[in-house]
Protein backbone atom coordinates (compact mmCIF):
# COMPACT_ATOMS: atom_id res chain seq x y z
CA UNK A 1 0.00 0.00 0.00
CA UNK A 2 1.01 3.27 -0.93
CA UNK A 3 0.33 6.44 1.20
CA UNK A 4 0.85 10.00 0.60
CA UNK A 5 2.79 12.06 2.96
CA UNK A 6 2.96 16.03 2.53
CA UNK A 7 6.63 16.81 1.94
CA UNK A 8 8.15 18.65 4.92
CA UNK A 9 11.21 20.00 2.66
CA UNK A 10 8.70 22.40 0.77
CA UNK A 11 5.67 22.60 2.88
CA UNK A 12 3.90 20.71 0.18
CA UNK A 13 4.39 23.07 -2.16
CA UNK A 14 6.59 21.33 -4.62
CA UNK A 15 9.12 24.24 -5.17
CA UNK A 16 11.25 26.12 -3.27
CA UNK A 17 12.88 29.49 -2.99
CA UNK A 18 16.68 29.79 -2.84
CA UNK A 19 18.05 33.63 -3.06
CA UNK A 20 21.23 34.24 -4.10
CA UNK A 21 23.46 37.96 -4.92
CA UNK A 22 24.68 38.18 -8.21
CA UNK A 23 27.09 40.88 -9.17
CA UNK A 24 25.47 43.06 -12.68
CA UNK A 25 27.88 45.55 -14.17
CA UNK A 26 27.17 48.94 -13.21
CA UNK A 27 25.04 50.86 -16.26
CA UNK A 28 26.20 54.34 -14.80
CA UNK A 29 29.50 53.84 -15.67
CA UNK A 30 29.87 50.57 -17.43
CA UNK A 31 31.80 48.81 -15.07
CA UNK A 32 34.42 51.37 -14.43
CA UNK A 33 33.22 52.57 -11.37
CA UNK A 34 34.46 56.34 -12.50
CA UNK A 35 32.09 58.89 -14.30
CA UNK A 36 33.08 62.39 -16.05
CA UNK A 37 31.41 64.94 -14.62
CA UNK A 38 30.36 68.14 -16.21
CA UNK A 39 34.00 69.40 -16.18
CA UNK A 40 35.48 67.07 -17.30
CA UNK A 41 36.51 65.42 -14.02
CA UNK A 42 36.96 61.57 -13.42
CA UNK A 43 34.67 60.99 -10.45
CA UNK A 44 33.79 58.34 -8.46
CA UNK A 45 30.67 56.75 -10.02
CA UNK A 46 27.56 57.71 -7.40
CA UNK A 47 25.73 54.73 -8.24
CA UNK A 48 28.46 51.93 -7.64
CA UNK A 49 30.27 54.18 -5.21
CA UNK A 50 33.62 53.52 -7.18
CA UNK A 51 33.08 49.60 -7.44
CA UNK A 52 31.96 49.08 -11.06
CA UNK A 53 29.32 46.37 -10.05
CA UNK A 54 26.08 46.29 -7.91
CA UNK A 55 24.81 43.68 -6.30
CA UNK A 56 21.23 42.92 -6.62
CA UNK A 57 19.36 40.10 -4.62
CA UNK A 58 17.87 37.30 -6.99
CA UNK A 59 14.92 34.76 -6.40
CA UNK A 60 15.21 31.43 -8.52
CA UNK A 61 12.03 28.93 -7.99
CA UNK A 62 13.46 25.92 -8.11
CA UNK A 63 11.18 22.16 -7.72
CA UNK A 64 12.02 21.15 -5.09
CA UNK A 65 14.75 17.96 -4.52
CA UNK A 66 12.98 15.76 -1.78
CA UNK A 67 9.86 15.30 -3.24
CA UNK A 68 10.87 16.73 -7.24
CA UNK A 69 8.00 19.31 -7.33
CA UNK A 70 5.24 17.23 -6.24
CA UNK A 71 4.88 18.13 -3.06
CA UNK A 72 4.29 14.63 -1.47
CA UNK A 73 6.13 11.92 -0.84
CA UNK A 74 5.10 8.17 -1.45
CA UNK A 75 5.92 5.44 1.73
CA UNK A 76 5.47 2.55 0.90
CA UNK A 77 4.04 0.75 3.98
CA UNK A 78 6.20 -2.86 4.38
CA UNK A 79 3.86 -5.55 3.62
CA UNK A 80 3.08 -7.13 7.13
CA UNK A 81 3.92 -10.80 7.42
CA UNK A 82 1.52 -12.64 9.38
ZN1 LIG B 1 9.03 18.88 -1.42
ZN1 LIG C 1 28.98 52.80 -11.46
Amino acid sequence: MVQQKRCEGCGGLGTFWTERWVEVVCENCHGKGKTIDAGGHQVNCTVCVGMGYRLIRRSDIKPCPYCLGRGYLEIREPKRVE
